[in-house]
């Protein structure tokens, strides 16, 4: 199990040393041949491979209508492989892969568009799934979630996992559920009432360990005021410990057994100003949470995809 010291939070992942400002993006800073520091070379490969990825994907994207339309043939090459092969170094099986794709995509023009910036694979992984209803939402989650997410959310959408129960009562549980329903709103459905029934309960338990009792002093301190412990919001080691005793060091994701990467707060810090609702999530899992797949998405979530998709991560 990793220690719960090197698991880092979301907020110190999120603030990560390695994204820039987007003021580095002037391409014109790429054309300088002299050698500059490991960060400097590091840096000026990453955006040259953007740039590069950027025009393999319009390529990409140009080559179904190509094909349709034999335009290889008519510049003297046997095949559209020869052709994308020597005119745009494509490899065999990438352009094999974009035509494939294409026949999945007839009736589905937002993701032939999405090709165009976020390339082939990725729009692979959910080409079978994609509805007309569903197309705009299946993008969104194409430009801001990562190849193994996505991946991840394909599998469990495909229905692998369990996702909804049915469970039996006898006639006793039933009246017991009729009675408490009667209480929280009788015109509600069965499933609306269980739902607030079990949110009832949730929010009685007290999930966190009692303090430890504080020894008494003999004395009147009642108008001293007490020094409240600061509270920031890395979360403490020992609460981090905590947390993760519950899951076992695990993803608390239903059926993953990742092990725990990422601490996340349901409730944002910056709302609550304590660490409640802090569940420990694999990376995978933790993408899901902030793409409103387990959780309705906010605003921050909105941001930050915003600031991901301009900076470099
Ligand atoms: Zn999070
Ligand atoms: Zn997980």
């Amino acid at each position: 199990m990793q220690n719960s010291n090197t698991i880092a939070t979301e907020i110190s992942s999120a603030k990560s040393s390695r994204t820039e400002p987007t003021a580095f993006l002037n391409t014109k800073n790429l054309n300088t041949t002299t050698v500059g520091s490991e960060k400097d070379l590091h840096r000026k490969f990453l955006l040259l491979g953007r740039e590069r990825n950027k025009i393999t994907y319009k390529l990409l994207a140009l080559l179904p209508e190509i094909h349709k339309q034999k335009i290889y043939e008519k510049h003297g090459y046997a095949t559209i492989y020869e052709y994308a092969g020597k005119l745009a170094g494509l490899s065999h099986s990438t352009v094999e892969k974009a035509l494939k794709l294409e026949k999945k995509l007839k009736d589905k023009p937002l993701l032939q568009k999405a090709i165009e910036t976020q390339g082939i694979h990725k729009v692979a992984i959910v080409a079978n799934l994609v509805t007309p209803e569903t197309e705009q939402m299946f993008v969104e989650k194409i430009e801001n979630m990562s190849k193994p997410a996505l991946q991840q959310l394909s599998k469990e959408l495909r229905g692998k996992i369990q996702t909804s129960w049915q469970i039996e009562m006898d006639e006793e549980m039933m009246k017991t559920f009729l009675k408490l329903k009667e209480k929280i709103g009788r015109n509600l459905s069965n499933k609306e009432a269980m739902r607030r029934m079990l949110n009832m309960m949730v929010k009685n338990e007290k999930p966190q360990p009692q303090a430890k009792k504080q020894r008494k002093i003999p004395g009147d301190f009642s108008s001293v005021p007490k020094a409240k412990p600061k509270i920031t919001r890395y979360i403490p080691v020992a609460q981090k410990r905590f947390i993760l005793s519950r899951t076992n060091g695990g993803c608390s994701h239903e059926n993953c057994h990742n092990p725990a990467q990422i601490f996340h707060h349901q409730t944002r810090f910056f709302q609550t100003k304590n660490h409640e609702s802090v569940i420990p999530l694999c990376k995978i899992h933790h993408e899901f949470a902030h793409n409103g797949l387990t959780e309705k998405q906010t605003e921050a979530d909105l941001l930050y995809h915003k600031y991901r998709q301009t900076s470099m991560i």
